[in-house]
């Protein structure tokens, strides 16, 4: 368990069920079981609601508007980047970029904070247990540059090799980007410790939080680190909106992304002056009723609390863990000890793509593939895996359902 959680009471997860609309189907005749939670999470009704509400009530474009409803909308809108604020611990809600996702939020790092300290023969430190998004944004920016991406080792386990990766801090080394979890082995990785370590060589560091953020407590001013992205899908909001948290100074000295309006201060034929973070990072109109969402789904994960979702989804892992290694000739990939809501697997020789659609059709969603982590595949020698993922709606019934489903899958294959 994470260092920033107490235990907590159980949850009452038919409760929580009972607020997801879309969970209560039968798919190809039997009842959904949804375990693709690390691709993206389900929307409570409240944030269905605060999204409905926003375009039947009070939508207009924001920061614009002297009028009522654009009033309404910006005020919503901010008080979204307060949400995220708050959710992440940060000093300041100024810090708050909303993005389209964890995606964009590391290419505007990239290219914005990265690029112009970049130069020949430089190197940025991930590691091998990166989704594609916190590996190539890197390597379009060294390529550029005549920079270098390098990937510090991870253990059979699935655990970061500190050791290693402390050795690979160099001094060349320009800038270090590591998944808070992996969304393919679960792991989570030590972050403040790898903080501490890059910090101590002066070096800055970015959490890729995509996976982080739904199953943790986050505190970015206890974690240290100078840049934080997450994806609002994955933790119960919308598609298309996200947030990068960076440190004021860090955000102050960056210059624009993308330019357009929104982000300028005063615009001329004879030179453009552009506004303050965040706004300078915010160019067009952006998802309002999504970004409005957003902040509802933060609202309702902080509401539910993390402390609890953790501990729930914790003995979902330890239990689809002990049950999954019933199952002759079932490999786990990724048995770190502190480990979030992720289980990987393969089975025999059976190809992944055929688990998923076996269990398709027992109603078990779960996702199969490279999971856009393809170096790490390699390192397992595999070139995909199913993946079950958990959240605070899962039951451990569902598990059992997924245990009997794969039990189908053996049959059919052995
Ligand atoms: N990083 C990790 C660890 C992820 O799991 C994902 C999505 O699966 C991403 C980055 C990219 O997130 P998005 O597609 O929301 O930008």
């Amino acid at each position: 368990m994470s260092a920033l959680l107490k235990p907590a009471a159980p949850l009452d997860v038919a409760a929580i069920r009972a607020q997801f609309p879309i969970l209560n189907q039968q798919v190809r005749g039997k009842p959904l079981v949804y375990l693709d939670n690390a691709a993206s999470g389900q929307k409570p009704e409240a944030v269905i609601t605060a999204i409905t509400d926003c375009y039947r009530g009070y939508y207009s474009n924001i920061h614009r508007g002297v009028h009522a409803l654009s009033e309404r909308s910006t005020t919503a809108f901010e008080e979204a980047r307060e949400r995220v604020r708050s959710f992440l611990n940060a000093a300041s809600a100024r810090e708050i970029v909303f993005l389209r996702g964890t995606t964009e939020a590391i290419n505007l790092v990239a290219h914005s904070f990265l690029r112009p300290r970049l130069a020949a023969g430089d190197e940025i430190l991930v590691t091998e247990m990166e989704h594609h998004s916190n590996i190539v944004p890197w390597q379009l920016v060294a390529a550029e540059k005549g920079a270098r991406v390098v990937a510090a080792p991870i253990t059979d386990v699935g655990e970061l090799d500190l050791d290693a990766f402390e050795r690979l801090l160099g001094p060349r080394t320009r800038l270090v980007a590591v998944a808070h979890v992996s969304n393919v082995l679960g792991t989570v990785n030590p972050v403040a410790r790898i903080v501490a370590l890059a910090r101590a060589r002066g070096i800055p560091v970015l959490v890729d939080g995509a996976q982080g953020a739904p199953h943790l407590g986050v505190d970015v001013q206890a974690l240290g680190c100078d840049f934080y992205a997450f994806s609002a899908h994955k933790v119960y909001g919308p598609s298309g909106v996200g947030a990068l948290w960076g440190k004021a100074e860090h955000l102050a000295a960056m210059p624009p992304y993308q330019g357009g309006g929104g982000m300028i201060r005063r615009v001329s034929f004879a030179g453009t002056t552009f506004a303050d973070p965040p706004e300078r990072f915010e160019a067009g109109t952006p998802d309002i009723a999504g970004v409005i969402g957003f902040g509802a789904a933060l609202e309702w994960t902080r509401g539910i609390g993390l402390d609890a979702i953790a501990a729930h989804e914790e003995a979902l892992t330890a239990y689809a863990m002990a049950r999954l290694a019933e199952i002759p000739g079932l490999r786990l990939i990724g048995t770190a000890a502190d480990k979030a809501g992720v289980v990987s697997f393969v089975l025999g020789h059976v190809h992944p793509h055929d688990i998923g659609t076996v269990l398709d059709r027992e109603g078990v969603a779960v996702r199969v593939g490279h999971h856009c982590a393809q170096p790490l595949m390699d390192r397992y020698g595999v070139p995909a895996t199913a993946r079950a993922s958990f959240a605070v709606y899962n039951t451990h019934a569902e598990i059992d359902a997924l245990v009997a489903a794969l039990w189908k899958v053996k049959e059919w294959f052995d």
